[in-house]
């Protein structure tokens, strides 16, 4: 295993409280956290910076920050239709 925390916290090596756990996310409370509710949104696969993210990885982050930040009530959902 690699010294990444995030990595360490995705195999259950480091405790972590879990807010979302999908194949290719995991959502967990930060432990320093700036605001109420400060969470980290992280790929499952390793990647050392964005430059790095496989582009499914990054998509299926953006999915489960925008879905994360609409159930916050952070993020209006407004029908176009
Ligand atoms: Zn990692």
């Amino acid at each position: 295993m690699n010294d990444c925390i995030f990595c360490a916290i995705v195999a259950g090596a480091a405790p972590a409280s879990v807010v979302l756990d999908e194949p290719e996310v995991l959502a967990f409370m930060d432990i320093r956290p700036f605001t109420p509710g400060h969470l980290l949104l992280v790929p499952k696969r390793h990647a050392s910076g964005l430059a790095q993210l496989e582009p499914d990885d990054g998509s299926a982050v953006f999915e489960a920050g925008r879905r994360i930040a609409t159930a916050c009530g952070r993020v209006p959902c407004r029908s176009t239709a």
